[in-house]
């Protein structure tokens, strides 16, 4: 059984919440473009500067350079018995991309989850959203709490920290400019038969039962 698997919804939808439970039960690398870039932004390299003038307003980085990190990362081998993309692509150009690069090395996607939420609520997601410091777990300051206060879950960490794009200033451009390439993207992957849609309004562990009884049917 192959998993080669894309995650896909609007900023706060709760994609990073769910590949963290994926990667607890099936065993495959979970690939978020928009952790490569924070971690290259931290190291301060000539990749994270040039993406943090995008990221930091709200806009995506540009196609050219945001492909050729996922080609890079595909190419590795932990990937060729499956892989989990989370945040890629998300315009139809990084799709095509996509399929290129996994036709070049015979491949295939084998399901596209998409965790639908109403944009109304994403607002309040993104902006209750903290992440622990060490370990990059990612909580709700109302939804999903740490279980002790102060104390990571996963890791046993006390720091924790907002990312600079979930503060009200850049909120609303990235729901913007998410929402209006969303739509071509998913009806893309459903004509690929590729599509799994996901009710993403529901408690996390109800959410992750649906993802769950995807990913046990491939
Ligand atoms: P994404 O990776 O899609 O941007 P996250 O997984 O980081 O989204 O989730 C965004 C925020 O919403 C986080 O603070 C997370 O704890 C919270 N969250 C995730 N899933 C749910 C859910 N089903 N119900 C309520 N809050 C959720
Ligand atoms: P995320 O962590 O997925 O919310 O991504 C944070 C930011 O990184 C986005 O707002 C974009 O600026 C950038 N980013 C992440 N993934 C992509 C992508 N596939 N294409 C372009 N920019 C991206």
């Amino acid at each position: 059984m192959s998993m080669n698997l894309v995650l896909m919804g609007l900023p706060g939808a709760g994609k990073g919440t769910q590949a963290q439970k994926i990667v607890e039960d099936f065993d495959i690398p979970h690939i978020s473009t928009g952790d490569i870039f924070r971690a290259a932004i931290k190291n301060e390299t000539p990749m994270g500067l040039e993406a943090k003038k995008y990221i930091d307003k709200g806009e995506l980085v540009p196609d050219e350079v945001t492909n050729g990190i996922v080609k890079e990362r595909l190419a590795q081998d932990d990937t060729k018995n499956g892989f989990m993309l989370d945040g890629f692509p998300r315009n139809l150009n990084q799709a095509a991309a996509l399929d290129k690069m996994l036709a070049e090395s015979d491949r295939q996607l084998d399901a596209v989850i998409n965790i639908h939420v109403q944009p109304e609520v994403l607002v309040e997601r993104l902006s209750g959203r903290y992440i622990c410091r060490n370990c990059g777990a990612t909580y709700h300051k109302i939804y999903n709490p740490t279980k002790v206060e102060g104390t990571c879950d996963v890791c046993g960490g006390h720091e924790f920290y907002q990312r600079e794009d979930d503060k009200p200033a850049t909120v609303k451009n990235r729901l913007d400019v998410n929402i209006k390439l969303n739509t071509p993207l998913v009806d893309y992957y459903q004509k690929q038969g590729v599509l799994h849609t996901i009710d993403g309004q529901q408690d996390i562990d109800k959410v992750y039962a649906d993802v769950k009884e995807v990913l046990n049917s491939l």
